[in-house]
């Protein structure tokens, strides 16, 4: 099975097994990616409840990614040109 990454926007299909693709998630610092490593119970994205701890990782990491594209959006519309 695959699903979407959980970056905000981002299109990418990846497998259960993984929080998003390979750009985003090597985005996450690392504290919220070993985060995710250390909660993430394989099964889960089949429909299994997350842990309690998974879903407060999985937190962070949408808080952090939603910061840097707001961060982005920012630049773009404040941009020099
Ligand atoms: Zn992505």
């Amino acid at each position: 099975m695959t699903h979407r990454c959980r970056w905000p926007l981002c299109t990418a299909v990846v497998g259960d097994n993984l929080w998003g693709c390979k750009a985003h998630w090597r985005a996450l610092p690392s504290d919220v990616r070993s985060w995710i490593g250390r909660t993430y119970r394989f099964g889960m994205d089949r429909g299994e409840h997350p842990t309690p701890g998974y879903l407060r990782a999985h937190r962070a990491a949408i808080e952090f990614a939603r910061a840097v594209v707001a961060a982005e959006n920012r630049e773009n519309f404040d941009g020099p040109d």
